[in-house]
């Protein structure tokens, strides 16, 4: 694409601000009439807790069964996407700015005591607005936090089959295509499978919806995790056997850690005497599970995490940095976020905490990190 051509994408067109609006009003009504477990949240301060309704997949089969029988008909095009590409992230890009000031504005005038919509007023306009006011703030009945990160996952997956239908329009389509799009949709699809795993997150749990979350979700999950995706429709990669094979394994271990850790926590702190690789768990203080995933490293889900991210990257070999962008601000990030969660977890279990790390020493990585 021309710069000119860029420059003029950035503006947002009448097309990509409806694409944009049909996609979060049907995330809206679907999550809303859509059959789901309804689970509860952490317990909050104040003893109260939210609850989930975890349709996500449901409404993902549902969005592609109605986006498929579109592209069937004609009535849509299934490269819209990957040719509005730009427009649609300059129109989300604004869409986030605008929400995190009308976020800002209603959390500064709440009045609310209770946990999830005390408003946490530093006074400093930046660190208020990126970091967000209120801990769970909803709208019509939605909570918001929820919603966002829903929408970017499935936006990551619906540009990723927009770029894979171009692929295949343009010729591109080649083993190493295949291997990101199938490793990119099984991640997605799982996610939405366990989305009652996010209910126990640090994202939904400790943080505040400002910009950084907002626009994580809505931009920076779905059009930067898929770079590798726009990267292969311009460049050629022949993948050797030795190689893919190599990238599949990545993936399989990669999930492996990553589902076995996060689910052995879920289910921890659902009944902390349940069996973890069928033996009864060593739990510290009552609180810490310390064993299976969880007595290898504290943090042994970021590392699965990590070896997923690099198997999405694989597919495109080592001719160029770009679409390993995702596993090194994935590293960067959890290191980041280990810190500061290590920093939580110390605050809120004090020597139960010191115990667990003189029994698991290892942060992510046994004997690296
Ligand atoms: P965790 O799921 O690891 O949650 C951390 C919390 O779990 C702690 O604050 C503590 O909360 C509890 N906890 C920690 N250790 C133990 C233990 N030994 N026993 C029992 N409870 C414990 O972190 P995240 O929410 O950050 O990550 C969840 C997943 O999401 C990870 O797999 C991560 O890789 C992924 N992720 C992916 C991102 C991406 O961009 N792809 C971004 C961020 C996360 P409590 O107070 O409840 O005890």
């Amino acid at each position: 694409m021309e710069v000119e051509a860029i420059l003029a994408a950035l503006i947002p067109s009448w097309s990509s601000v409806i694409l944009l609006i049909f996609y979060l009003g049907y995330l809206a009504v679907a999550g809303f009439i859509l059959p789901g477990k309804v689970v509860p949240g952490a317990i909050l301060s104040d003893g109260t807790r939210l609850h989930y309704r975890c349709n996500g997949l449901v409404s993902l089969l549902m969005l592609l069964a109605l986006l498929g029988t579109g592209v069937y008909m004609k009535w849509i095009s299934s490269t819209v996407i990957a040719d509005k590409g730009v427009e649609l992230l300059s129109t989300t890009f604004i869409f986030s700015l605008f929400v995190c000031l009308v976020l800002y504005a209603a959390g500064l005038k709440s009045c609310s005591q209770c946990s999830s919509l005390k408003p946490h007023v530093t006074g400093n306009f930046i660190h208020d607005w990126w970091f967000g006011v209120q801990l769970n703030p909803h709208f019509m009945g939605i909570d918001l936090k929820f919603f966002f990160v829903r929408a970017g996952m499935m936006g990551w997956l619906l540009i990723n089959l927009s770029l894979l239908a171009k692929s295949y329009q343009t010729g591109t389509a080649n083993l190493s295509v295949i291997l990101y799009h199938l490793f990119c949709a099984l991640y997605i699809t799982d996610y939405f499978f366990y989305e009652e795993f996010m209910t126990s997150t640090w994202d939904i749990i400790a943080e505040r919806l400002g910009f950084m979350l907002v626009f994580g979700d809505l931009v920076f999950i779905p059009f930067t995790f898929s770079i590798q995706g726009w990267w292969l429709l311009k460049n050629k990669v022949e993948l050797p056997k030795v190689a893919a094979v190599a990238n599949c394994l990545t993936f399989i271990i990669g999930y492996r850690v990553f589902r076995g850790a996060n689910k052995q926590k879920h289910v921890f702190k659902k009944n902390p005497k349940a069996h973890i690789w069928g033996k009864q768990p060593v739990v510290i203080g009552g609180k810490l599970l310390a064993s299976g995933y969880w007595g290898i490293a504290r943090h042994c889900n970021y590392l699965g995490d990590l070896l997923l991210a690099l198997s999405f990257s694989l597919p495109c070999g080592a001719s160029s940095v770009i679409p390993y962008f995702y596993p090194i601000y994935l590293l960067i990030l959890l290191i980041w976020r280990e810190r500061r969660d290590e920093a939580r977890c110390s605050q809120k279990y004090k020597e139960v905490w010191a115990e667990y790390c003189k029994l698991v020493p290892w942060r992510i990585l046994p004997f690296v990190y």
